[in-house]
C-alpha cells in the first residue's frame, strides 16, 4: 500500500532531512531533529506526493490517505498522552503547517490551536486551570482559522476587537479578562455565520481536514503560482502538509516563544542570535506588537536594549537552547534558522532550515566555517553564491546610516554613489574636470554621453531596462546606475529633477544605490569592499578548483588595473572605438570620416596613430605577461559623427570643409538598420587604412613595451566575420603590417590573429574559418541578436512581457541562450577544433559575467570567459562551480 503520511516525535522519525522533495523542508527537518533525540511536538507529514495526486484526480485525495492520517493522529496522541478533540482528559491541540521544498511566501498561513471548540474550550480550562488562557486561545484558532480557510478577512475580527476594547475601556490585549474573550468568541462566530450563512466547525475532525484542504488548494492560490514562476519553481513539487501537537509559550511567565540563527544573519559573526517574547504565541515575535527581548548577554549589549535577555532570566533554558544550537549547526555545518517555544519550563523546538543569509554574512559564515573545520575548503566556495558577490565589490551604503528614499528605479549596476546632479555628459565632463563629483541624471543615455558617464561617479535614468544603453554601459564600466526610475521626473530645460513631492537643482546632491535602485537625497555615507581577508581566502580556494580561465572586457588603463586587482587572466576584448571617443581625438576620427578620399583619411588616420599606439602601451604594460586581445573598430562610423549644428561646424572647421558637406556625408552614411549594416571587419575591408593603422599602433606597442622587457601577448580579432575571405585577406593585411614594423623596429614579437565569431554563418563555417584563425571570441551579445533576429535596443518592449507570460525564462542578453545560440557556440567550437585543435575559444559577450552561462562555458569547453573587470570575481566564483559541478544555490539573501 503506497505511504502517504509520515510520523515524527519522541526521538524518531519516519523521514529524515534528506527527505525533502517527499516531505517538504520544514517536515524533512522536523523528522530529522525529533531522530536527533532534540524534542520536538510529536505530529505527521502528509507528503507532497498527495499533492501531486490531488490535482492530477480533480482534487481528490488517495483512498488510503484518510485511514494513515488517523492512525497517525493515534500515534501522535500515544506520545503526546492525551486526546484529539477530547471534552474530559488530556487535550491534544495541533497545528497545521504548509511546507514546499523551498520556502515559500504565497503558501497558506499555519493555523494554530486547531481542535478547540465550544466543549473542548471548557476541558482545556478544567486542565489548566487558566480560563483566560484557554478563551485567548479559542479567539485566536478562529480568527486564524476563518481567515486561511474560511476566507474571511482578519480585519473584520480586529474591528470586533477594538469596538470591544473601546466599550470595556481596555488599551492592551493583555488586559482583556476570559469573560472579555467568551464575549469576543460569540461575535466572532457570529461573525463568520453572517458572512458565510453557516456556522463555524465544531468538530475537531471537520477543522482539521478543512486546514489540510485549504493547504492543499494553496499550492495553486494566485499568489504561490505568481511566486514559483518568478523563481522558476515547478509547478509539479507540490507541498506537504505537517500536523503537529500543539505546545503554549502563552502559558504564563514560565513561558516563551522566540526565533533565532545559530549565527548573526547580516554579518555572519558566530554569535548566537534572536529573539524571543515571555508568554507569547507563534508569530507573536515577528508580529510587532511587543518588543521581542534579546536572548543572550552580548547581543543585549550590542543592541542596547534594555528588556532583560532570555540569559538573564531563564538560564537553564537558555543553555539547553544553546546545546540544541551547536549540535543543530555541527549536525547541518550550516547557519541554521531556528523556531522554539518554552511550555511551562519545558524547552521545543519548533523549526529549523538553513538561514538565509546577506552576502557578506555568507562569505565570512563559509569561511569561518573551514577554518573551524567543519566543512572543507569546496564546500565552503558552494555556500557562496556567486550571483551575490557582485554587492561585496562595490562600494555599499552603511546599512547604520540613515536615509531618506526619493524613488526607486531598477537595480542596473550595483555599488552605491554620492554626487552633485548634472544633466548633460558635457556637464558631466566640465564639472569633473572642476573637481566635483557628480551623478549624471538623464531620461536615457546615448553613445555620445559616453565621455560624461565614464567620469560620473553614478548614473541615473528614467527611462530603459536592465538592458538599456544606460545598464549595459554602467555595468561595464563597474558605475554604479539605477535605470528607469520612472516615478522620477526630469526636466532638461529647467535643470530640475522631481521625485517624491521634492524638486532638486543642477548641482544638488544625491545618492544612488546600484544595488537595490534607490535614490536618496544628500550624502549617504558608505562602506568599501574589503577585497583582502575572507573574500582573499575564498578567492584563493577558488582558483585552486577552477580550470576555466577568466579574462576581463577592458579599454582604459584604469578599467584594466581594476581587472588585474580583481585577478583576471589577461585581456578578453579591448574595444578599440572606446579609444575614439576622447575629446582629444574625436575631431580627427570625424576628420577621417569625412574625408573625401583614401589620401585624406590617411593623413587623419596618421594623426590618431600616436594616440591609440599609447593606448597599447598602457595596456601592455598594464597586462605585462598576460595575454590582451584586441579588436579592431568595430561599430557603422555614423556612430562618431555630431548632431547639433555647432558640432558640425567645428569638424567642418577641423577637416577645412563647409558644414553642407559634413552634413551630406553624415546624411549619405545614415543606416535604417546599423546592427546589421556597414560596421566591422566590412569597414575593414572597404577601408583598408583604417584597420592598418590600427595594427600598427599595435605592434609598435608592442615592440615598445618588448623592448623594455616586458612580456606581451597581443591578440588581433577581427570583428563580424562572415565569409571566410573576409578574414583572409584582412590576416593577410595584419602579417603584413606586422612584418613591416618588425622590420623597421627591429623587434621580434609574437602575436595572434582571431576572429569574433559574432555571426550564425560564422559558427557554422567554423572549420574553415579556423584554417586561419589561431583563436575565436564568441561575441555573444550580436550572436544572440542575430539568432534570435532581434534588436538588443528595440527589444525592451517585447522582452519584458515575454518573461512575465513565461514565453522565454530570461532575458538572452543577460543569461545565454543555450538552447539556440548555445547550440551555435557548440557548433562553432567543435568545427573549429576539428580544422584546429589547439584553437584558443572563450567568450566575451556580456555572457562572461553571468553563473549560469559561465557554467554552459565550462561544459562545451572553452578556454576562457572575459567579462567587465567588476565581475571578474563572480566568473572566477561561478567558474569553480562549474567545475564542482555544483548548481545555483538559495541560502543568500
Ligand atoms: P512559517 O512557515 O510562516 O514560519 P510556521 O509553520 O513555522 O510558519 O508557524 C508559524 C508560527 O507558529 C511559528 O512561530 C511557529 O513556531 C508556531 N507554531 C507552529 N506550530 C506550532 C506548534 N505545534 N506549537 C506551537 N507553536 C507552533
Ligand atoms: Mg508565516
Ligand atoms: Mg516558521
Amino acid at each position: 500500500m503506497a505511504k502517504w503520511v509520515y510520523t515524527f516525535g519522541d526521538g524518531r522519525a519516519e523521514g529524515r532531512a534528506k527527505d525533502k522533495n517527499l516531505l517538504g523542508g520544514k517536515g524533512a527537518n522536523l523528522a530529522e531533529m525529533a531522530s536527533l533525540g532534540i524534542p520536538v511536538p510529536a505530529g505527521f507529514t502528509i507528503s507532497t506526493e498527495v499533492c501531486t495526486y490531488y490535482y492530477q484526480n480533480k482534487e481528490t485525495y488517495p483512498p488510503e490517505m484518510k485511514e494513515q492520517v488517523l492512525a497517525a493522529l493515534a500515534e501522535v496522541e500515544k506520545i503526546m498522552s492525551a486526546k484529539f478533540g477530547a471534552t474530559e482528559g488530556p487535550l491534544l491541540l495541533v497545528s497545521v503547517r504548509s511546507g514546499a521544498r523551498a520556502s515559500m511566501p504565497g503558501m497558506m498561513d499555519t493555523v494554530l490551536n486547531l481542535g478547540l471548540n465550544d466543549q473542548t474550550v471548557l476541558n482545556l480550562a478544567r486542565n489548566t486551570g487558566d480560563e483566560r488562557f484557554c478563551y485567548d486561545s479559542y479567539r485566536r484558532f478562529i480568527q486564524m482559522y476563518s481567515n486561511v480557510v474560511l476566507d474571511i478577512k482578519s480585519e473584520h475580527f480586529e474591528h470586533l476587537l477594538e469596538e470591544h476594547k473601546e466599550k470595556v475601556g481596555k488599551k492592551f490585549d493583555v488586559e482583556l479578562t476570559a469573560e472579555d474573550w467568551k464575549v469576543l468568541i460569540a461575535a466572532y462566530k457570529n461573525e463568520v455565520q453572517k458572512r458565510l450563512g453557516k456556522s463555524f466547525p465544531q468538530d475537531p475532525h471537520e477543522q482539521l481536514w478543512g486546514a489540510v484542504g485549504a493547504v492543499f488548494g494553496s499550492w495553486m492560490n494566485k499568489r504561490a503560482i505568481t511566486y514559483r514562476k518568478l523563481n522558476n519553481l515547478p509547478d509539479h513539487w507540490g507541498t506537504a502538509v505537517n500536523v503537529q501537537a500543539m505546545v503554549f509559550g502563552n502559558m504564563g511567565d514560565d513561558s516563551a516563544t522566540g526565533v533565532c540563527f545559530s549565527r548573526n544573519p547580516s554579518t555572519g559573526e558566530n554569535l548566537f542570535y534572536g529573539e524571543y517574547l515571555v508568554n507569547a504565541q507563534g508569530e507573536d515575535v515577528v508580529a510587532g506588537i511587543r518588543t521581542p527581548q534579546p536572548l543572550s548577554l552580548a547581543e543585549k549589549k550590542s543592541m542596547g536594549s534594555d528588556l532583560p535577555a532570555m540569559e538573564e532570566i531563564l538560564p537553564p533554558l537558555y543553555t539547553e537552547l544553546v546545546g540544541f544550537r551547536n549540535k543543530l549547526e555541527d549536525h547541518y555545518k550550516d547557519m541554521q534558522d531556528m523556531e522554539f517555544t518554552i511550555q511551562k519550563g519545558k524547552l521545543w523546538m519548533l523549526q529549523t532550515r538553513n538561514g538565509k543569509r546577506t552576502a557578506q554574512a555568507a562569505l565570512r559564515i563559509a569561511v569561518e566555517m573551514c577554518e573551524e573545520g567543519l566543512i572543507d575548503k569546496k564546500e565552503a566556495v558552494k555556500r557562496v553564491d556567486p550571483a551575490q558577490i557582485d554587492q561585496l565589490l562595490h562600494p555599499m551604503i552603511d546599512p547604520k546610516a540613515k536615509k531618506e528614499v526619493l524613488g526607486k528605479g531598477l537595480p542596473a549596476s550595483p555599488g552605491a554613489a554620492s554626487g552633485q546632479i548634472v544633466f548633460s555628459a558635457d556637464e558631466a565632463e566640465a564639472w569633473s574636470k572642476a573637481g566635483k563629483k557628480v551623478i549624471l541624471v538623464r531620461i536615457e543615455t546615448s553613445p555620445e554621453d559616453i565621455g560624461g558617464m565614464h567620469v560620473a561617479q553614478g548614473i541615473l535614468t528614467t527611462r530603459g531596462g536592465m538592458t538599456s544603453h544606460a545598464a549595459v554601459v554602467a555595468r561595464g564600466m563597474g558605475t554604479p546606475c539605477v535605470a528607469g526610475a520612472g516615478e522620477l521626473r526630469i526636466d532638461y530645460a529647467t535643470k530640475t529633477l522631481t521625485a517624491g513631492g521634492k524638486t532638486l537643482k543642477e548641482g544638488d546632491v544625491i545618492t544612488i544605490d546600484g544595488s537595490n535602485g534607490q535614490v536618496m537625497k544628500g550624502e549617504v555615507p558608505k562602506i568599501q569592499p574589503e577585497l583582502t581577508g575572507n573574500f582573499g581566502k575564498l578567492m584563493e580556494w577558488v582558483d585552486g578548483i577552477r580550470t576555466l580561465k577568466v579574462r576581463a572586457n577592458a579599454e582604459t588603463p584604469l578599467d584594466a588595473s581594476t581587472a588585474r586587482n580583481f585577478g583576471c587572466e589577461g585581456i578578453g576584448l579591448c574595444r578599440t572605438e572606446h579609444m575614439f571617443f576622447d575629446p582629444k581625438r574625436i575631431i580627427h576620427v570625424r576628420e577621417m570620416i569625412v574625408a573625401s578620399n583614401e589620401a585624406e583619411r590617411r593623413v587623419a588616420l596618421d594623426k590618431l596613430l600616436p594616440y591609440q599606439r599609447e593606448d597599447f602601451v598602457q595596456l601592455f604594460t598594464i597586462m605585462a605577461g598576460l595575454p590582451v586581445t584586441i579588436r579592431l573598430l568595430d561599430p557603422p562610423l555614423h556612430e562618431f559623427l555630431p548632431h547639433t549644428d555647432a558640432d558640425m561646424a567645428e569638424v567642418a572647421k577641423a577637416a577645412g570643409k563647409d558644414v553642407a558637406t559634413v552634413k551630406a556625408k553624415a546624411a549619405q552614411l545614415h543606416e535604417s538598420n546599423p546592427m546589421l549594416g556597414h560596421r566591422g571587419c566590412r569597414l575593414g575591408i572597404t577601408y583598408p587604412e583604417i584597420y592598418e593603422m590600427q595594427c600598427r599602433a599595435i605592434f609598435e606597442a608592442v615592440a615598445e613595451v618588448k623592448m623594455k622587457g616586458e612580456t606581451v601577448l597581443p591578440e588581433v580579432m577581427l570583428p563580424l566575420i562572415a565569409v571566410k575571405s573576409e578574414f583572409d585577406r584582412l590576416k593577410v593585411m595584419v602579417d603584413r603590417v606586422a612584418g613591416e614594423v618588425m622590420a623597421k623596429t627591429g623587434a621580434k614579437f609574437d602575436y595572434m590573429v582571431g576572429t569574433m565569431i559574432e555571426l550564425p554563418r560564422a559558427a557554422l563555417i567554423a572549420d574553415k574559418i579556423a584554417e586561419g584563425a589561431q583563436f575565436f571570441s564568441f561575441g555573444t551579445n550580436d550572436l544572440t541578436q542575430t539568432t534570435y533576429g532581434l534588436s538588443r535596443d528595440d527589444a525592451g518592449n517585447f522582452l519584458v512581457p515575454y518573461q512575465e507570460l513565461g514565453v522565454i525564462p530570461n532575458d538572452p542578453f543577460v543569461t545565454l541562450d543555450t538552447e539556440g545560440v548555445g547550440q551555435l557556440v557548440q557548433t562553432a567550437c567543435e568545427r573549429g577544433r576539428k580544422t584546429r585543435p589547439d584553437i584558443k575559444l572563450g567568450i566575451c559577450g556580456e555572457h562572461g559575467g553571468d553563473p549560469a552561462s559561465v557554467h554552459f562555458c565550462h561544459a562545451v569547453g572553452l578556454n576562457y570567459v572575459s567579462c567587465s573587470p567588476y565581475r571578474v570575481p563572480i566568473a572566477r566564483l561561478a567558474a569553480a562551480h562549474a567545475a564542482m559541478g555544483a548548481g545555483t544555490i538559495s541560502t543568500t539573501a
